[in-house]
């Protein structure tokens, strides 16, 4: 049985938004370490799935890690335009290059700017001048979930890149590195 919360979300409205990817650059700066230090869209946790021939621009959050691909073959029509499954899936995938951290390859994931002290709304939502992106809290009826951190996502990928006993085998030779 769930029980009431409050879920935060944020709306997206793809008839405003045109691809400016503001969104990118604040995300990944407010993510950098220390905390503005530097501005890469390949860091952020939303990328702006952009089609400018067909005018299609799809800002999209990082969701779960999947070692798994999908077919990744439906097609959704919207408005008359066509739009690919890929371009409104947040998933950390094996095919494609979204949401991995550059330098390690590890999954990013949005944490919707949790931080202390809190922010008034997530920094991509500020940063969408043409409100595209607006935030929400509601009162909605939960499953208890188990939440992952950043840290328990990073290593659950190492485990399925590297297994288990070998990941097992390099903390303890670093342990004894000191
Ligand atoms: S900042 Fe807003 S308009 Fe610009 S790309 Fe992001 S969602 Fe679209
Ligand atoms: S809510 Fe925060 S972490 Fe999530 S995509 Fe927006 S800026 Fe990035």
């Amino acid at each position: 049985m769930g029980e009431k919360k409050i879920v935060k979300r944020i709306r997206v409205n793809l008839d405003r938004c045109n691809g400016c990817r503001a969104c990118e650059m604040a995300c990944s700066s407010f993510h950098a370490r220390p905390k503005y230090s530097s501005i890469n869209p390949a860091r952020s946790r939303i990328r702006v799935v952009t089609d400018e021939i067909n005018d299609e621009y799809v800002p999209i959050r990082a969701t779960d890690y999947t070692k798994a691909g999908c077919d990744g073959r439906r097609v959704y029509t919207i408005n008359g335009k066509d739009y690919s499954e890929c371009s409104f899936c947040g998933s950390v995938c094996p095919t494609r290059n979204l949401f991995k951290e550059p330098d390690s390859g590890l999954p990013l994931k949005c944490d919707l700017c949790e931080s202390d002290p809190p922010v008034d709304e997530p920094l991509c939502v500020q940063a969408c001048s043409l409100d595209a992106l607006t935030y929400e809290e509601v009162e909605e009826e939960v499953q208890d979930e188990v939440k992952l951190g950043g840290v328990e996502i990073g290593l659950k990928s190492l485990v399925d890149r590297y297994g288990i006993q070998e990941l097992a085998d390099a903390f303890a030779r670093m342990s004894q590195k000191g």
